[in-house]
């Protein structure tokens, strides 16, 4: 049988391309941000360095160079993510400019007064503000769908507020609390039989699950690339090239136009409608080279190892009477727990001393922390280079919290 070492061997190796875990340094905070492996930083310094131009202007062979690399990343983008084309790729800061691009264009062009969107209790505060942003300008309403007893969305419940006057339904793939893991095509077949849209926040699946939006049907997909070893300030919008055919721009500027005049001034096509002003060049070369290490070690391997090592941690931590654990019992590497008695900060606090990094808080989702009836977790999130030794440091670390605590 596959044991937690066996699954772990392979991935082992990685953490020695990681200069940031140098030092036996348990990092289990990767749901914030992963580390960077060699490749990425080297790819960047290189994009700063020897390669360095700008994108897009440039007559110069160098500037010509630097546009290929630049559009090879989309291009690298859409197929890692399953869209049809690279035109279907939005560089932005993040996934949450993302989401505000997505509801200051498409939705303020189709979502009105008397119109509904639906999220779900477990979302992030940057798939819940862009919205009631939103629908306070438009008049729209929010739903919220519950979660079910284990703590995942309710399919369920949510396909049954489902009917003509919701225009929107937005919800996370990857819970970045729970780590539960939410059926996009499910979610995407039911948006769309009421003509509703499907935006998926996917910060926390691009980097631990298989990602393709062709088969699941998602109409948006955004995710940020610092949660998938790759750098700051770049992020990924995807949309359905239809509907980005039909956005009116986010922001105006240089790049994103045809021609300018003072009567007239006409917008590129998308991808480039979308992108004003001089992108984050290297940040995109950066993310190239993010996604060629991960699809090189194989997201499928990826996800098999992260969900061994949140398996042997829920099963390790089921062991400490004094902890309650969230989420479902078959999440991504994810979890959260708290301790009676005991604040999450100072459950950090105690696991820092022996170099295990954890996060407390509310990790910006504070209308979830109210569903579970707590002010913060603890919690604790993997990544490629997580292993069994930083799960053992993790549950030692969290017995002496207990003792320490007398709880
Ligand atoms: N959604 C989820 C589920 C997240 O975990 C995060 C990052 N914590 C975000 C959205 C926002 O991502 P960013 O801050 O990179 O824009």
């Amino acid at each position: 049988a596959e044991t937690l070492l066996t699954r772990d061997r392979p991935t082992r190796d990685h953490r020695a391309d990681f200069p940031g875990l140098a030092g036996g340094w348990s990092y289990l905070d990767s749901a914030a941000t992963a580390q960077k492996p060699a490749p990425v930083i080297d790819a960047i310094a290189k994009a700063y360095g020897e390669e360095y131009a700008t994108v897009h202007r440039g007559v110069y062979a160098r500037s010509a160079t630097m546009t290929e690399r630049y559009e090879a990343a989309r291009a690298r983008t859409a197929r890692f993510m399953g869209a049809d084309s690279a035109n279907e790729i939005v560089f932005v800061r993040g996934a949450t400019e993302g989401i505000n691009l997505v509801a200051a264009s498409w939705g303020a062009a189709n979502i009105g007064a008397g119109d509904r969107i639906v999220l779900s209790a477990l979302e992030h505060h940057s798939n819940i503000v862009p919205w009631q942003m939103l629908a306070e300008r438009v008049g729209a309403e929010i739903l919220v769908a519950p979660l079910t007893s284990d703590q995942r969305i309710d399919e369920d419940r949510l396909e049954e507020m489902l009917d003509e006057r919701v225009k929107l339904v937005a919800l996370a793939h990857v819970s970045n609390v729970l780590g539960g893991i939410l059926d996009v095509a499910r979610m995407a077949k039911a948006a769309h039989g009421v003509g509703a849209k499907l935006l998926i926040d996917g910060c926390q699946a691009a980097p631990r699950i298989p990602v393709d939006v062709s088969a699941s049907g998602a109409d948006f997909y955004v995710w940020s690339g610092h949660k998938l070893y790759g750098p700051t300030g770049i992020g990924v919008l995807y949309a359905k090239a239809p509907l980005l055919d039909d956005m009116a721009p986010y922001q105006g500027g240089g790049s994103m136009i045809e021609t300018v005049s003072w009567e007239s001034t006409s917008y590129a096509p998308p991808p480039q409608r979308f992108e004003a002003g001089t992108p984050h060049i290297v940040g995109a070369v950066g993310l190239h080279a993010a996604i060629d290490y991960v699809d090189a070690i194989g997201i499928e391997a990826i996800d098999r190892h992260e969900r061994g090592l949140a398996r042997a941690a829920r099963d390790a931590l089921h062991g400490i009477n004094s902890l309650t654990l969230f989420g479902p019992d078959d999440g991504t590497g994810i979890l959260s727990f708290a301790m009676k008695g005991v604040h999450p900060h100072d459950i950090g606090t105690i696991l820092d001393e022996e170099q295990v990094a954890i996060r407390a808080g509310h990790h910006c989702c504070q209308p979830l922390m109210e569903t579970l009836g707590v002010p913060a977790t603890a919690r604790a999130s993997f990544g490629i280079y997580s292993t069994a030794e930083d799960v053992e440091k993790l549950v030692k670390g969290l017995s002496r919290v207990q003792r320490i605590f007398g709880s």
